[in-house]
């Protein structure tokens, strides 16, 4: 027999906003009667110390869902299921969060009261339709696997074994697409470890599995072979393209490629001469090629050298590059920045440079050189792209590993345990690559234990019967965590690498999957009772990413914006989950018009789920334009997390302009009768 639903609403009274402003008016009262809620009031269940304190009250009242309502900022200390006892199943938390964006700004107590409550009856609809979890343990290896022969791969093993990793080093990928050579001592240090084992000239053929179990397999003179690795660090370099001596304007012992430069000084060859450092002649160089001439021109002034730096773009980033470039001028370094290309000229066997610096244009600089130092051209290889398409992960616009995505960088990945590092995300200087091998190993230790990987299982249920073997949750999934089963001819879902998104089941054509904590019938609930008159009209229903709309509506509140009352927001994990049945639903149960609130192109967590939604929104406004229903009650948006003002503007515009009533009341001239 299933357990009794007895349903635990926290209310927080340690909050004036809460107690003085939204509770007189009777949230408590109008729970009154419902047999499965019991009110539980308490200074604060949103503290450090709330999850014990809500595990005690689950233990001693036999509580099997909570609805906490207090300030949203607590979801940061309590975790979506609380260990209500030493035994499964957890029991699943929902947020009424009526603190901020959602009632306190509005400034009509009436219009406060009825919103208050209305969102404290959705938490407890939605808590209704949420499974209580279970947690599984999956095996680990606690191996990691780096890929690339360059400083950027040697740092990276370098610190994973300090800090007790096993380590396969695959040396994979071009060795000299950098600017900066590898230091010998941090390769023979690596290389010579008890724990590491260096698999050399191999290419990476297929990657399968998650965190915790990827399984490679890789290509190598002798045949293929398999590896078992916990995690994957790609630090695969660029590609340099030697450098064209017969296209530069000096004679060819004139000129040094951008490392040459480097080495030539480290061999003292270079000491009292003068040398000319030409940056983005063909476009922009890369920013750790203004790094590298940086870091070497220093060194050459301090050997008593005389170089000069020429320019389009600083050549420094962060604040250690804004050190190297003080230390530089400090020590001599001439830098020019110009606009139009120098001219160069031989004269008595010398070198001479024209040039006008930006900021005197009218003024022609001319000095005499030794030395003509060009950066060799740099380009991704093509091991960035086969890489991407075995990780099925995107490239950014110029065809490097892991676009600027803020959920991602700096050095994670859509996909759980694998992160890019250095010269894969076009970043190769030595000091940023350290600081990224740090970040990695950081999330390492978190993520990967020693012992088994505790994950919620079925994150996502698989019907499998209903299940047609299309692949096409396996094409959608972002995050790599769905795969075929042959023998059984359907889909396993991945649990350690799943991010629960909720894409697969929104794409699914048979419906054989179901989001683990948010199923169908859950949202369903919640738009019946969201979706009632509210104060005379009928609500518009706001589907919010909890990655921006949603801390977008937090931020609104804390400033103060008062965002519109009948526009309720449901929260979810991406706007890649509203499909096209969710948005119909709200429709259909009453409400005016429904809004879904996605992450900006290309900062998706989900990678493409924002960008999914907006199309599905665009398909729906056809589809309801076409039964003569106004397409405009449906509404696509992106929106970004430290963007409430915008968020405040079009929740405000659509109170203001969505069609009033409800679409069933709604008489069109252009709808025809349906036929008997
Ligand atoms: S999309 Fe649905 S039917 Fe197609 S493989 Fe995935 S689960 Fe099966
Ligand atoms: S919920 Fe998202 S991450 Fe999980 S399997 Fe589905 S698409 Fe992949």
């Amino acid at each position: 027999m299933a357990p009794k639903t007895r349903i635990g609403v926290l209310i927080e009274t340690g909050d004036p906003v809460i107690t003085e402003r939204l509770l007189p008016e009777g949230v408590e009262t109008h729970l009154d009667g419902w047999d499965d809620v019991v009110v539980f009031r308490a200074t604060s269940w949103t503290s450090v110390d709330a999850p014990a304190q809500i595990e005690e009250l689950c233990r001693e009242t036999g509580l099997s869902h909570v609805v906490i309502c207090g300030p949203s900022t607590g979801a940061d200390f309590v975790p979506e299921w609380i260990e209500a006892e030493d035994r499964q199943p957890w029991v699943p938390v929902t947020w009424a969060p009526i603190r901020e964006h959602y009632s306190w700004t509005e400034k009509d107590s009436e219009a406060r009261t009825a919103k208050t409550r209305r969102l404290v009856e959705m938490a407890v609809a939605r808590t209704r339709g949420a499974l209580p979890c279970t947690l599984t343990n999956v095996a680990a290896e606690r191996r990691v696997a780096v890929a690339g022969n360059n400083h950027a791969a040697f740092q990276m093993a370098s610190a994973l074994l300090d800090a007790g990793f096993p380590v396969i080093l695959i040396q994979t990928g071009a060795a000299d697409g950098c600017f900066y050579g590898i230091d010998q001592e941090l390769v023979e240090r690596v290389t010579s470890h008890a724990k590491v084992r260096v698999v050399p000239e191999v290419s990476i053929d297929q990657v399968e599995g998650h965190l915790g179990h990827f399984r490679l397999r890789v290509r190598s003179p002798e045949g293929r072979s398999f590896l078992r690795a916990g995690a994957l660090v790609v630090a695969v370099d660029a590609e340099m393209r030697p450098l064209r001596v017969d296209e530069l304007p000096a004679a060819p012992a004139c000129v040094l490629s951008l490392r040459q430069y480097g080495e030539a000084i480290a061999a003292g060859e270079l000491d009292g001469t003068a040398a000319c450092v030409w940056l983005d002649r063909n476009g922009l160089d890369r920013r750790c090629a203004g790094q590298a001439a940086l870091s070497s021109a220093l060194e050459h002034a301090r050997r008593g050298g005389r170089p000069t730096l020429l320019f389009r773009q600083i050549p420094v980033y962060g604040h250690s590059g804004q050190l190297l470039y003080d230390d530089a001028r400090a020590a001599g370094v001439g830098v020019i920045r110009y606009d139009t290309a120098p001219r160069f000229s031989q004269a008595n066997g010398a070198l001479r440079v024209a040039v006008s610096d930006t900021v005197l244009p009218e003024e022609v600089l001319e000095f005499a050189v030794d030395r003509l130092v060009v950066p060799a051209l740099v380009r991704p290889s093509d091991s960035h792209a086969r890489l991407a398409a075995l990780l099925r992960q995107p490239l950014d616009v110029q065809g490097y590993l892991q676009p600027g995505n803020v959920r991602h960088r700096p050095v994670g990945s859509a996909r759980r345990g694998v992160y890019f590092i250095g010269g894969c995300h076009d970043q190769c200087d030595p000091d940023e690559a350290g600081l990224e091998a740090q970040a990695v190993l950081a999330d390492l230790m978190a993520v990967l234990p020693e012992g088994p990987i505790r994950v919620p299982a079925e994150k996502v249920a698989v019907d499998k019967d209903k299940c047609a073997a299309c692949l096409t949750c396996y094409r959608a999934c972002p995050h790599g965590a769905i795969q075929p089963n042959e023998s059984q001819h359907c889909m396993d879902v991945l649990d350690p690498a799943c991010w629960q998104c909720g894409i697969c089941a929104a794409v699914c054509p048979s419906r054989a999957l179901e989001h683990g904590s948010l199923r169908f019938d859950a949202v369903h609930e919640t738009l019946r009772v969201a979706a009632r008159e509210m104060l005379g009209s009928r609500p518009i229903i706001a589907f919010a990413c909890r990655q921006s709309a949603v801390p977008a509506a937090d931020a609104a509140g804390h400033t103060g914006l008062a965002l519109p009352t009948d526009v309720l927001l449901i929260d979810v994990p991406c706007a890649g989950l509203v499909d096209e049945r969710i948005v119909l639903d709200a429709l259909e149960q009453g409400a005016r018009g429904v809004l879904v609130l996605g992450c900006h192109h290309g900062n998706c967590r989900s990678l493409w789920g924002s960008d999914l939604s907006g199309k599905r929104v665009q398909k729906v406004r056809g589809a309801l334009g076409a039964i003569g229903v106004d397409g405009e009650r449906v509404r696509f948006h992106n929106v970004a997390a430290n963007e409430p003002h915008r968020l405040a503007h079009l929740l405000a515009d659509a109170a203001a302009n969505m069609p009033a009533g409800w679409i069933g009341e709604q008489t069109s001239p252009e709808m025809e009768p349906c036929p008997a």
